[in-house]
């Protein structure tokens, strides 16, 4: 399995620590503020005419400082030009179709996008006069044949929620940029350590920081990274537009889970990668769903343009056996159930992803459980599974 980059790795160590400001402590304190003062008119007036633009201090809505150094770190992460701190990941993928689709246009939306995200597409978009089109995430350079006229922002995820497909992601890419139109990704899955998509072409990048980012299931935040300046001003102004901000306390959490981003993720993926082992020899399993097992689709697109195996996945199971999943998940002792995923803890949780589909069909040949492998020991949770499992018998 390929590793982080070094340079990240000390990356989520050094950057976003000034301390010349910060009383000499290792980490910047929580900057609780909503006025912010001056000493003249003439200052006050200069914030105001700048609130746009990165790093003014003006008012606690437009960011304060460690703010600007949680957007910076994201934005050295993902060797972008700016980010947006927002407050959720759901935050982050609506005002960034908000900032690059107008009224009148369209855009292009993968088909396993973030169930949420649908929704705002076929609840709001819709009646802001953007109409939306759905599209297999396996299409790649196919989806020059989908763009129309007024087309202005693709929409795509990799991989994909639920059925973890990995997309082309520079054949996606290149496809908008050659017909002027805005590629946007949701890489939370990933997180820049394991995907860097600003690199691989794509415009716009979106991150739920309430995953991994934070990493403790305690904070609910989301970053917009773009990768010109131009990008940046846009989600920058749309989310000041809106009013919308991350909280003081989740940017401190979010600084905080980033110093360990590195090891943790590197604990999850071989967690991981030990449950697919022993899941994979079940009887009772179909098919594993990880972008780094062969039975996904997109594995090798994977194994192109990704550094690692996050945590993150789903097991299809043989027809007939849904009463007998659910109980088998009730057993678990380690696995919680419940929504969200990327904190310390493990999950399980049933999924139905045919139901949200429009473009692709997706018909399982049986229930479908998302499991979260958290930061308990491994073997540990193999006896839980395997504990649980003898239901089944
Ligand atoms: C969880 C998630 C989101 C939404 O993030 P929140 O912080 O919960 O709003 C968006 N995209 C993906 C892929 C997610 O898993």
């Amino acid at each position: 399995m390929k590793h982080a980059d070094e340079a990240l790795t000390n990356a989520l160590i050094h950057l976003g620590r000034d301390n010349q400001s910060n009383g000499r402590s290792v980490n910047l304190p929580m900057y609780q503020a909503s006025t912010m003062l001056f000493n003249t008119v003439e200052e006050f007036e200069q914030a105001r005419d700048s609130r746009y633009e990165k790093g003014t201090l003006y008012y606690g809505r437009y960011g304060n400082p460690a703010t600007f150094e949680l957007e910076n770190m994201m934005t050295e992460l993902e060797q972008g030009a700016g980010c947006v701190a927002v407050s959720s990941g759901l935050t982050a993928c609506v005002i960034s179709l908000m900032a690059f689709a107008k009224a009148g246009a369209h855009v292009l939306v993968a088909d396993t996008v973030y169930g949420p995200t649908r929704a705002f597409c076929d609840n709001v978009l819709k009646e802001y006069g953007v109409s939306v089109t759905y599209f297999d995430p396996m299409i790649g350079a196919d989806l020059s044949s989908q763009i129309q006229a007024n087309t202005q922002a693709v929409f795509f995820e990799a991989p994909g929620s639920a059925t973890f497909e990995v997309p082309d992601i520079p054949a996606i890419a290149a496809v908008a940029k050659a017909a002027g139109v805005t590629s946007i990704l949701d890489g939370t899955w990933s997180t820049p350590l394991f995907c860097q998509p600003l690199t691989l072409g794509v415009d716009v990048v979106v991150h739920s920081g309430s995953k991994y980012i934070s990493g403790h299931s305690d904070a609910m935040l989301g970053f917009i990274v773009a990768a010109s300046e131009q990008d940046y001003a846009k989600a920058r102004k749309m989310s000041l537009s809106f009013g919308d901000r991350a909280g003081a306390n989740d940017v401190f959490l979010a600084l905080r889970g980033l110093r360990t981003l590195s090891v943790r993720l590197r604990q999850h993926e071989e967690s991981t990668m030990k449950c697919i082992q022993w899941l994979k020899e079940q009887p009772e399993v179909e098919e594993i769903l990880h972008p780094a097992h062969s039975d996904c689709k997109g594995h090798e697109f994977w194994k192109r343009d990704f550094k690692g195996a996050a945590g993150l996945f789903s097991v299809v199971f043989k027809s007939g056996t849904e009463e007998k999943v659910r109980a088998m998940i009730n057993h678990l002792t380690l696995f919680g159930i419940g929504l969200s995923w990327g904190g310390y803890e493990s999950l399980a949780l049933p999924v139905d992803p045919s139901s949200f589909r429009t473009a692709t069909t997706w018909q399982p040949v049986g229930p479908i459980v998302r499991f979260n492998i958290g930061l308990e020991d491994a073997d540990s949770l193999i006896r839980d599974l395997e504990a649980s499992f003898t239901i089944f018998k």
